[in-house]
């Protein structure tokens, strides 16, 4: 089995759907509450779980009930939780979002004992980097154990993930020891400076990317699908046709199963597949990390298409 080791955030998403965003100082009755685990790092971990891989998730939770729960979803969901540190006296990683009828959300992040992350934490976990195939990272973390996690990744050998959301400009130092880069369109315009609104622009802005240092820059258009650039390759990889109900996280899942079929030395092209397959049916459900398929169901899927 392939072993993908990722590092990053991990939340409660607290949603209340109301019948419209509350204005400052305005109450609205008559919402409805879901709680779900959520953060990109999670995300992530439990997409490489259920995509097949053996995964190990490095991050913190706070010393709450919120931690709890997350850590015996991480069990649940097979992930070695070894590096997943409890934070006594801080809360875990909240998101408090509400969503109005027509689809528009406002989110606020408390980020918690998600901010605690260390490079100390990263240190620790330098064991699991010496024999995994793969890292796969966000920045929903502190910038400096990302960074530290990329350090510990090259000097292992392992290649790197970077899924660069949420958006943020980054240094050509940290760019240039990325093996693979998955921003959307939105993180790929921070990322160059320039709008990102076609498939124009984001072969523009793959072919800047990769010129700041790595090896394969995968620009994710939603339903359209992704633009990669590559040694030699350069195109638009279509997107699965499905009837979407909530994209949510699908570029979590996209970067989860990216991840495993990459560690499983799948070629760029079939990895891509495999991931746009995960993503794909994970938009036709409901919710984040419920929505993430497991391998049965990608295979299925992809053997009908
Ligand atoms: P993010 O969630 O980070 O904004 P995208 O929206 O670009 O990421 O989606 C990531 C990938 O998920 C896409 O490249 C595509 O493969 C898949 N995807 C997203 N939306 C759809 C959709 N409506 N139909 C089919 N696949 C989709």
């Amino acid at each position: 089995m392939s072993r993908v080791l990722v590092v990053g955030s991990s939340n409660t998403d607290m949603i209340i759907r109301v019948p419209r965003i509350p204005r400052p100082g305005e109450t609205i009755l008559g919402g409805t509450f879901a709680m779900a685990a959520g953060g990109k790092g999670a995300n992530q971990a439990v997409a490489a779980a259920r995509a097949g891989g053996e995964v190990i998730f490095v991050a913190r939770v706070g010393g709450d009930v919120f931690g709890r729960q997350a850590l015996a979803g991480f069990e649940a969901d097979g992930i070695d939780t070894r590096f997943v540190e409890r934070t006594e006296g801080s809360p875990s990683g909240v998101a408090l979002i509400n969503v109005d009828d027509r689809g528009e959300n406002s989110i606020s992040v408390a980020s918690g004992a998600n901010a605690r992350l260390s490079l100390e934490d990263i240190g620790r976990a330098k064991e699991a980097f010496a024999e995994a195939d793969i890292v796969l990272l966000q920045l929903e973390s502190p910038l400096e154990a990302v960074a530290a996690a990329v350090r510990m990744a090259r000097e292992a050998r392992v290649p790197v993930i970077l899924n660069p959301a949420p958006a943020l400009p980054l240094d050509d130092a940290l760019l240039s020891q990325i093996t693979v880069l998955t921003p959307n369109e939105h993180e790929a315009s921070i990322l160059i400076g320039l709008p990102v609104e076609n498939e124009f622009d984001a072969r523009m802005a793959a072919k800047r990317l990769r010129a700041r240092g790595p090896e394969t820059v995968i620009v994710t258009l939603g339903a359209k699908g992704v633009l990669v650039s590559a040694a030699g390759v350069m195109g638009l990889l279509p997107a699965f046709a499905v009837e979407p109900v909530d994209t949510t996280a699908a570029g979590d899942v996209f970067n989860g199963a990216l991840a495993v079929a990459l560690a499983e030395k799948r070629p760029l092209a079939d990895a891509i597949r495999f991931a746009q397959a995960a993503a794909a049916i994970s938009v036709t459900r409901p919710g984040a990390q419920p929505s993430a398929p497991s391998r049965a169901e990608i295979e299925a899927f992809l053997e009908t298409r």
